[in-house]
């Protein structure tokens, strides 16, 4: 008998729904212990709360079994929450939004299912990891690169519904998804795009559809389960170029922001530069992060014809360089050059996973650490990004509260992070944290400001920031999902999305 049941539903009828799972999966895919089952629990959860627990865990193998998880969710009326790789740390791992859910963990289904050289594209699965793909693409030669994110654990899937960044011109992974295959909540298979007609060879490389485009709507969603998409790759160009402009002061910052932007807007950068404050280079030459520091670096790349790359580069110096106290370094890599020995910044920008950012050595309590991350999005304008940053930065300084940040710049918006590390298995410290970070979403908003994605504990707290025309957009998710969803199975509550049985009083300003 599972102990950790969600509210409203009875143990018996969890009990059931996980006999008859274990009946159409087999014993060995189905997980109840719960010593088994706290390694999912939320990482940079307080460590001992179990607010965040899974009552089981499935671990299907094809797309049908995820189609009979959900038909039998379904009968039971016992509510499922999916992760891909659960890699999604500091915005829940793999825990659920809603205790007692059955976790649906996709890591099994794993499958590379195509890759096209031609047309710079692969098929996956859902368990298809960063370093998976990238090992794939290696031994088809290394003709295709595909942009990963910092951390080369987590998939391709996961991260890419999220609307995870990366570092090369396909950056933006969101829109590198062409053609899901997605199970609805009650057990049909939905193809998406021109892959919604049989045996379509533009299935992924056309990514809309006839009709309105429905693949968004499984994105930061609870509509469905993703089972495979197809997912498009940059091709190697003949020279990889990993520049970096040093600069201190929010004088320059606001410059560089513009003249980057500029620079974005007219395709001279085609990948994300992202920004790093405090860091420094010391007199030996050696670089070091001090966050108390006024100094910044940013880093962007180039790709294509050495040619095409050097004018390129002469463009970023007469502009970028001509500004007060910017200084210019790169590292160009050519021919097989480009797999040669690279530092972090040099290989992410390339497609080359790996871990560095969580090496324990690095993080103040080791291996313990937890880290909360705060994600507003803003325009890229100077003005724009110098303020936020000066905002996000007295909030934290009232707050007595460490912290790094980073700006992802894309061509319009800028993507503030910031991360403070702290201990999670420290209560009080953990839940000051959680505190602090309602509040940076309570004072972000009074300047128009919301995260791109947050963690589980401030999910309804940053849907509420969306409150144009009495919530109309989350009251529109809300009618999908009670068409498509009607015993509310699929994610209760993510994005602040919950079935009409759990729905809070809209009482949200
Ligand atoms: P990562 O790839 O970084 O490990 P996760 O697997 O934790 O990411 O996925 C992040 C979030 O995306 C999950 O919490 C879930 O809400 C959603 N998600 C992940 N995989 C799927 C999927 N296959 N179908 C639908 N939603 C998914």
């Amino acid at each position: 008998m599972t102990s950790v049941v969600p509210d409203g539903i009875s143990p018996v009828a969890v009990d059931k729904a996980i006999e008859k799972l274990t009946a159409e999966l087999g014993a060995e895919s189905v997980v109840t212990a719960r010593e088994d089952l706290l390694e999912f629990r939320d990482p940079y959860a307080y460590r001992e709360s179990d607010e965040f627990d899974a009552s089981a865990m499935v671990l299907p193998t094809t797309t049908e079994q995820v189609q009979a998880i959900t038909r039998i969710a379904g009968e039971y009326g016992v509510p499922l929450w999916t992760f891909s790789q659960g890699r999604n740390n500091t915005y829940g791992g793999p825990a659920p939004r809603l205790r007692g859910s059955v976790l649906v963990n996709l890591r099994k289904m794993n499958r590379i299912l195509e890759i096209d050289t031609d047309l710079a594209y692969a098929v996956v699965e859902p368990g298809v990891r960063w370093f998976d793909l990238h090992e794939a693409l290696e031994r088809e030669g290394g003709e295709l690169w595909a942009s990963i994110p910092d951390l080369g654990w987590g998939s391709v899937i996961g991260n890419s519904l999220e609307y995870g960044i990366g570092y090369t011109p396909y950056g933006d992974h969101a829109r590198n998804i062409c053609g899901l295959e997605v199970v609805l909540p009650d057990g049909s298979l939905l193809r998406t795009g021109m892959g919604a007609m049989d045996g379509n060879p533009a299935r992924h490389t056309y990514p809309h559809s006839y009709g309105p485009s429905v693949a968004g709507l499984f994105q930061q969603s609870n509509l469905g389960i993703v089972t495979s998409t197809g997912w498009w790759l940059m091709r190697r160009p003949e020279t990889y170029l990993a520049g970096w402009a040093r600069f201190h002061g929010y004088e320059a910052l606001g410059a560089v922001v513009d003249g980057l932007r500029g620079l974005l807007l007219d395709r001279t950068i085609e990948n994300h530069p992202m920004f790093t404050r405090g860091y420094e280079v010391d007199e030996n030459g050696v670089g070091h992060l001090n966050p108390d520091g006024d100094g910044w670096v940013v880093r962007f790349a180039l790709y294509g014809r050495q040619p095409v790359v050097d004018a390129q580069y002469r463009t970023i110096e007469a502009t970028l360089g001509r500004l007060p106290g910017v200084e210019l370094a790169k590292r160009v890599f050519s021919g097989t050059d480009l797999t040669g020995p690279a530092n972090h910044d040099e290989r992410v920008q390339r497609g080359i996973p790996d871990m560095d950012l969580l090496d324990p050595q690095m993080l103040p309590y080791g291996a313990d650490t937890g880290h909360l991350d705060f994600s507003p999005v803003g325009p890229a304008t100077g003005d724009a990004v110098v303020r936020t940053e000066q905002l996000v930065r007295s909030i934290y300084a009232r707050q007595g509260r460490a912290y790094v940040n980073g700006i992802f710049l894309t061509p319009r918006s800028a993507l503030h992070i910031s991360t403070t590390f702290f201990d999670p298995r420290d209560e009080q410290e953990t839940e000051a944290v959680y505190a602090n970070y309602s509040e940076l979403v309570h004072e972000l908003a009074k300047t128009g400001y919301a995260p791109y994605r947050t963690n589980l504990a401030h999910m309804d707290l940053v849907a509420d920031q969306f409150g144009f025309g009495d919530h109309a957009q989350l009251r529109f998710a809300e009618k999908l999902k009670d068409a498509l969803d009607p015993r509310g199975i699929l994610a209760p509550g993510k994005s602040g999305i919950w079935p009409a049985t759990l729905r809070p009083g809209r009482d949200r300003d």
